[in-house]
């Protein structure tokens, strides 16, 4: 379907504030329809009841809104839900509900980009490449799409947001710092940023340009491998920002910024999780104050890799703890349903 209309996600306050002058609208329509918008998360002008109805008809007349839709949503035997969204091109990317009821903790991991360029060994998105960039409202739509679930399901809204989905979330950079504006403003769905996590492969300068905005979330390094002969045939990535130059980056944003940093490592059976492994992990934390995630991977078909058995990790994390690391063991969610980290490639 070939549209003509620009989608009002895509305008800002002032453009809205302009459009409603040459309108001759009062002024206080402007905020009305942002709020609409941005608050309540409208997609549709009929919605937007406290306007009058030749606004709303003058409205649809000149704006539209390129809306996503879940197209498929497959829940897992322990609760996470994978939810495949179709966009308004008809490119398609991933979303994930992780709830963990017990801790009252509810939290989206939401995609980036439409695959990712980076090509990542491990990791199924990274075998799609990258067709395009998501614009920052179609992110707020995955949060927006999957709190409403959340909501409808387990009666509770999101607690936390991941940036950890398909994509480098860095080499979309504007359009994902506008997205975070939108959920954390006041103006918007008002979340606190401590509660969210963008995840990079590292890319130092974008992580220093992040400290040179002042974000205020948390960020998270996709570390994988502790040393840079394996990280490099891991992550292509690293031939560019070997881990000399990521930790630089990295204290830099701590000097700057108050969100936290962390690193994950996802353990490979024989590759990353020897003693020796653990013991140059140890040393990559002793420059800021960093937790460290270890995740259980789950083998993708095709690829090399095999998951590290539980009592290698727990063997690992027991060093780590031991060297005062604070060390999360996350095991896998939702591998049932393709939902696990790296899994994520629209099999639906
Ligand atoms: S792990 Fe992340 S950065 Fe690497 S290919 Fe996958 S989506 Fe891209």
């Amino acid at each position: 379907m070939i549209r003509t209309r620009q989608d009002i996600r895509k305008a800002t306050l002032s453009d809205i504030q302009a459009y409603c002058s040459e309108q001759s609208w009062p002024s206080y329509r402007a905020s009305q329809i942002y709020g609409w918008v941005w608050q309540k998360g409208s997609t549709a002008f009929d919605d937007m009841s406290n306007l009058p109805k030749d606004v709303r008809a003058k409205l649809a007349e000149d704006w539209d809104f390129y809306a996503p839709e879940v197209d498929l949503a497959q829940k897992s035997s322990d609760g996470t839900i994978k939810y495949r969204i179709a966009l308004h091109d008809g490119f398609k990317v991933e979303a994930v509900l992780i709830p963990v009821d017990k801790d009252n903790r509810y939290t989206v991991c939401v995609s980036s980009q439409v695959g990712c360029s980076l090509s990542c060994a491990f990791c199924a998105t990274g075998q799609m490449k990258r067709s395009r960039n998501l614009d920052a409202a179609e992110i707020f739509d995955q949060v927006k799409l999957v709190n409403e679930d959340c909501q409808r399901i387990y009666g509770h809204p999101l607690t936390n947001i991941v940036y950890m989905g398909m994509g480098e979330p860095l080499l979309n950079y504007k359009e994902v710092l506008l997205s975070i504006d939108h959920i954390t403003s006041p103006d918007g769905m008002g979340m606190s940023p401590r509660r969210i996590t963008v995840s990079t492969a590292g890319i130092a300068k974008a992580i220093r340009r992040l400290a040179d905005d002042r974000v205020r979330f948390n960020l998270a390094l996709s570390l994988h491998a502790a040393d840079d002969t394996k990280r490099n045939q891991i992550m292509p990535i690293n031939n560019q920002n070997n881990l000399e130059t990521i930790i630089d980056a990295l204290k830099y944003f701590d000097n700057l910024c108050r969100g936290r940093i962390s690193y994950e490592y996802i353990a490979f059976q024989g590759f990353n999780d020897q003693p020796a492994d653990a013991q140059n992990l140890i040393k990559l934390c002793k420059h800021f104050p960093v937790g460290v995630n270890i995740i259980e991977y789950n083998p993708i078909e095709g690829l090399s890799f095999e998951k590290s058995d539980a009592d290698t990790i727990d063997a690992f994390a027991k060093t780590l703890t031991a060297a005062g690391v604070m060390t999360t063991v996350r095991r896998s969610r939702g591998k049932d349903i393709d939902a696990a980290c790296g899994q994520l490639a629209n099999k639906g």
